[in-house]
């Protein structure tokens, strides 16, 4: 069997973790070649002495710099900044590459491996948000190959008919489901918001994930972005993508077609069971992740999503409908907020507020170009640091596009 050389970004989060879980697993079949990550040089020097990948990359020099020491003599060259990035996303003897950097600043990269004609295996949504169909143009013309582990958009990919081509009508879709959670504060009372911490909004139910995805969760925004990201990887149009509360987090999205049939895809909430399944299609590989005894679940119960508690999904909507760099913006100005958010800057309903005043206050014209997109991001970010009052280089401001 040839094996898989595998490209991890973002190899030091969440989703960098679940990753490796499965790949340690199969040895036989996959092989690390190169890990990239922001700035925390000591887990990914542990990483690095554990899969012994060929490439290690950093965005942050310095903590290139450290991790170099920590790997002298050891068989990974150490590579630094934002190029290195994109250089790892497409050596030519990667074919796999696992795109899990956290928001915008995973574009660039995620961006050089569709180029490549890579293999991406896909949970930097926002990547996909902010690109929209000139992220889907670079994938085509790059002969690249994008797979959902995105668990909704997985589950999706899962009930949809071999070979389907981003047509819904011709394959006799009526509708996709997506489900979500709810979060943490699905039933909490609408005056204690205001008031609501980043602990308690990290504290989700059934997942355990990063810092930013998590509060986005508990806004959210989260479902909004994989609205988004629906659109675009299986090309339905707005009205054919419908968000179910389903605080179980059981099944993971669902496939309504017109003869009145709809497939879901269930497991636990485990990021393993998407990425593994993405990592072999189209075959199988066992995940690590524990079976699902059906007569042990007490109940799986479904919730139309609360408006006024969620405003960010009927933004993200907007956003869609509007088009051009209207979701660029959003997914710009949620990241400042979300980022405030977390560092006591600003309050939970800030997050939702901020959203809608940057879209307010700025101009939404088409996107012609990738650069109309980073130029939205950016714009967005100044704006949205302006609504919250806080500088726009605040240490804790995240990266741009
Ligand atoms: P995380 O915060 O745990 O990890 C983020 C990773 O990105 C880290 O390795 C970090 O070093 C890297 N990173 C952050 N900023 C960077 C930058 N500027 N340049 C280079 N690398 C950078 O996040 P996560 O929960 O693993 O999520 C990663 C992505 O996957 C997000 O887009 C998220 O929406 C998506 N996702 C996550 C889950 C989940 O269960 N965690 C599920 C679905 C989708
Ligand atoms: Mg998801």
């Amino acid at each position: 069997m040839t094996r898989r050389h595998v490209t991890l970004l973002g190899a030091t989060g969440s989703i960098g973790d679940s990753t490796l879980d499965v790949i340690a697993r199969h040895p036989d079949r996959y092989v690390v070649t190169a890990l990239a990550a922001h700035r925390n040089s000591d887990k990914l020097a542990a990483l690095c002495r554990q899969f012994r990948p060929a490439y290690a990359a950093m965005l942050d020099v310095a903590a290139a710099r450290a991790l170099e020491r920590e790997l002298a003599g050891g068989p990974t060259r150490v590579l630094a900044g934002p190029d290195a990035l994109a250089h790892v996303a497409a050596l030519p003897e990667v074919d796999t590459v696992l795109a899990a950097i956290v928001g915008a600043a995973g574009l660039a990269p995620t961006l050089a491996a569709a180029r490549a004609g890579k293999r991406i295996l896909l949970a930097n949504k926002e990547a996909l948000v902010i690109g929209g169909g000139l992220f889907m143009a670079a994938v085509d013309e790059g002969g690249a190959t994008l797979l959902p582990i995105d668990s909704e958009h997985n589950a999706v990919f899962q009930c949809l008919p071999a070979g389907y081509a981003r047509d819904p009508r011709g394959a006799g879709i009526r509708r996709l489901l997506l489900t979500a959670s709810g979060g943490p504060f699905r039933t909490r009372p609408l005056d204690e918001l205001d008031a609501a911490t980043p602990d308690q909004a990290c504290a989700h139910p059934n997942w355990t994930m990063g810092r930013k995805i998590s509060v986005d969760s508990a806004t959210m925004m989260n479902k909004g972005l994989e609205v988004i990201e629906a659109h675009w990887l299986f090309g339905a149009p707005r009205e054919a993508i419908e968000v179910v509360v389903h605080p179980q987090s059981v099944i993971h999205s669902l496939v309504e077609y017109v003869d009145g049939s709809v497939l879901a895809q269930l497991g636990h909430p485990d990021m393993r069971t998407p990425i593994a399944q993405a990592l072999a299609f189209p075959g199988r590989v066992e995940s690590g992740v524990a079976r699902l005894e059906l007569a042990t679940l007490a109940a799986l119960t479904f919730e139309a999503p609360d408006v006024a508690r969620f405003p960010c999904l009927a933004l993200a909507y907007a956003a869609l409908e509007r088009g051009g760099v209207a979701p660029a913006a959003m997914n710009a100005a949620n990241e400042v907020a979300v980022a405030a958010f977390l560092a006591g800057r600003a309050r939970f309903t800030d997050i939702a507020r901020t959203c809608a005043e940057t879209l307010e206050r700025m101009p939404l014209p088409a996107m012609t170009s990738l650069d109309d997109a980073l130029a939205a991001d950016a714009h967005a970010r100044r704006v949205a640091c302006a609504v919250l009052r806080v500088p726009v280089d605040a240490p804790f401001i995240p990266l741009a596009a």
